[in-house]
């Protein structure tokens, strides 16, 4: 299926970056916010990272023209009725999610593919709020979307094939590397990683050692571009703690309880660099 015309709901820091490099590979994108200034603020965030690209040489400035043009902005969700493929990417609330689906379901053409981005959230129980579950499925790109190889397909137990032929069509075209994952607590990605981080905390909870030497081990020892505490700082705790909670509800087992000290930081307001301190300092 070739699609002209898509939409992204939320044009936070995965929407926007889902929507420049759908704009880049020639699609035309409706960015959708409930806010309209967010989506101004991305656009001129998405022209400063393309300034940058000119100044690389890596695309012209008739080019960047040619991409900004094919970003539309909408603040107005039945616009969904002319797009050709919808992406959700609104913040990580089934509440917030469950309400666009629903609208999306009853907006969009019949036929058209609405998928998610959520990180945690299960697939299945999104595509049973809407009367086309066949055609619901997560795309979980990954952070910054523009510079990221990986898009988690992932299949709900209603998603049929046909559509995820499409989405992993699509993926590919967007320059991106898909992996086909079923619908399980963390799929693939969050379920190795976030146990892994959560592990660390435990490290540091316990005393093992400083938080210094546990990324130093990780680094040094097993060759991670990044220590688990200092990309956990990266993520933000309260992000860690969501998925732990969502892998913990999930599989009903106590190796996925959160860290005490984790919880404990995120009440403190702890959230690491986007607050200025987790388990490192920031500026
Ligand atoms: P963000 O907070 O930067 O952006 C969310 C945007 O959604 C905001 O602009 C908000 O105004 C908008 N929004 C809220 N309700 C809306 C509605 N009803 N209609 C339209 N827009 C609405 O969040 P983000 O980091 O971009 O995350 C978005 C999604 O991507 C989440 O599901 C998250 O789990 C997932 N995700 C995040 C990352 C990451 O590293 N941040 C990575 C992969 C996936």
């Amino acid at each position: 299926m070739s699609f002209k015309k898509i939409m992204i709901v939320g044009a936070g820091q995965m929407g926007g970056g889902i929507a420049q490099v759908a704009a880049q590979a020639g699609l035309e994108v409706l960015l959708n916010d409930i806010d309209g200034k967010l989506i101004e603020q991305r656009l001129a965030f998405i022209a400063k990272l393309l300034d940058k690209s000119i100044a690389k040489e890596r695309i012209t400035a008739d080019q960047k023209t040619e991409i900004m043009a094919r970003l539309i902005p909408s603040t107005d969700i039945n616009a969904a009725a002319d797009a050709d493929f919808i992406i959700e990417a609104a913040s990580e609330n089934m509440a917030i999610k469950e309400k666009i689906f629903r609208t999306l379901d009853g907006v969009a053409k019949p036929g058209v593919i609405l998928a998610s981005n959520t990180s945690s959230l299960p697939i299945t129980e999104i595509a049973a709020i809407t009367n086309r579950p066949e055609l619901v499925i997560g795309m979980h790109f990954m952070n910054p979307v523009p510079v990221m190889k990986l898009v988690e397909i992932i299949r709900g137990i209603a998603t049929s094939d046909a559509c995820y032929k499409n989405v992993e069509e699509l993926t590919i075209r967007l320059g991106k590397t898909p992996v086909e994952v079923n619908d399980y607590p963390g799929f693939i990605s969050n379920r190795v990683l976030m146990p892994m981080i959560n592990e660390a905390v435990y490290c540091v909870y316990e005393g093992v050692a400083k938080p210094e030497a546990i990324d130093t081990v990780m680094k040094l020892g097993m060759n991670h571009p990044m220590g688990p505490l200092t990309l956990a700082d990266f993520i933000g705790l309260d992000t860690c703690l969501a998925i732990m909670e969502v892998l913990y509800a999930g599989f009903a087992d106590s190796k996925y309880r959160p860290c005490p000290l984790l919880r404990k930081m995120v009440k403190a307001g702890w959230l690491g660099k986007k607050s200025g301190k987790g388990f490192f300092e920031y500026a």
